[in-house]
């Protein structure tokens, strides 16, 4: 059997292009991969999506997005794809050796955390080192712990840490943060915040679980070796897309390089959310951009079926 359409992914791009897809029809099967949900599903509180004045918990909104693509018939498979043929008519995703087969494509495979570069983070990750700090906050209750990061995520997850941990500090490589300034005012008017700036983590010592770090000071060159129980890792996200290298054009932070937001160099393949977006990254955004390559598809199988 061909689908009519493929999405990859299942954060709010790729959710809004499931629920526009199924509403016209067109039976879209999801590849939602082993984490579904996307970024959201590692947040609480959001409170800047539209059409939620008192806020929303990420989990909860892709909960929703979920049961409304269900609704009009998506079908989803909770699995990551692991290739693609996109160089021949209907194109194809792999799943190990399960091949499913489409007239079109939509990629919105998002984009993952990214890592400071140490081994001792990897040996660490999950006995004090944690990517997530809504996933991980409530395991440091009463403890003293680092952010590393200075964006909107390092903000966010220091002012929720606050809510268990006994101390936060915010640890970033320059003089000035990077975070809105509404997530700035937050995060250092919260007595429970401090911050190092101009300061990096060189290493993550510990036995079983870490125990210590070593901070490096860039304005003098001197390290210190602080105590610390965990180390929540803030520090930017890397888009999904090795998926596609040799199929489609990928720029060097890894981007999916588009045309007019969604358009790929191949008619019939689209693209969705944070895979392509360095500047918003927003779900609001991120949602739009899904909408818009449903539509997309719609003129495309359109034009597909006239031909025929
Ligand atoms: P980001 O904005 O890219 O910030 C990453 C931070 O990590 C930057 O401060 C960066 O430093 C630092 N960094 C990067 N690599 C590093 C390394 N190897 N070592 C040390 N520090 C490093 O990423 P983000 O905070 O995850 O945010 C991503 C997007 O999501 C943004 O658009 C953000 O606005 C959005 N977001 C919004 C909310 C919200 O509105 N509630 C919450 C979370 C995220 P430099 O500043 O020096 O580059």
């Amino acid at each position: 059997m061909v689908e009519k359409v493929i999405i990859l992914g299942s954060g709010p791009a790729g959710l809004s292009a499931a629920i526009y897809t199924s509403r016209e029809g067109f039976d879209p099967l999801v590849i939602s991969g082993y984490k579904g949900g996307g970024q959201l599903i590692l947040t609480t509180l959001v409170e800047n999506i539209p059409g939620f004045p008192e806020g929303i918990m990420g989990p909860a909104y892709m909960e929703m997005m979920l049961k409304q693509a269900r609704k009009f018939g998506t079908r989803f498979i909770d699995q990551d794809a692991t290739k693609v043929d996109l160089k021949s008519r209907p194109f194809k995703v792999f799943i190990e050796d399960e091949v499913h087969e489409a007239d079109s494509i939509i990629i919105a495979t998002g984009a993952n955390p990214m890592m400071l570069g140490l081994e001792s983070e990897q040996k660490f990750l999950g006995r004090g080192v944690s990517t997530c700090g809504t996933c991980d906050g409530p395991f440091f209750k009463d403890k003293d712990v680092i952010v590393v990061g200075g964006g909107d995520t390092a903000m966010e997850d220091s002012i929720f840490l606050t809510r268990f941990a006994k101390s936060v500090t915010v640890v970033h490589r320059r003089d000035a943060l990077r975070a809105s300034k509404i997530m700035q005012q937050r995060a250092t008017s919260n007595p429970k915040i401090k911050f190092l700036l101009s300061s990096t983590v060189e290493d993550i010592k510990g036995d079983k679980k870490v125990s210590s770090v070593i901070i490096k000071d860039l304005q003098t060159g001197k390290t210190q070796e602080m105590p610390i129980d965990g180390v929540f890792i803030a520090v930017g996200y890397e888009p999904n897309s090795s998926l596609f290298k040799g199929q489609l054009q990928i720029d060097e932070q890894g981007y999916l390089i588009t045309k007019d937001d969604i358009m790929t160099e191949i008619e019939g393949v689209y693209v969705a959310g944070d895979i392509a977006d360095k500047v918003y990254r927003q779900a609001a955004t991120a949602a739009g951009s899904g909408v818009k390559a449903a539509l997309q598809v719609r003129e495309y199988l359109s034009e597909m079926a006239e031909k025929s």
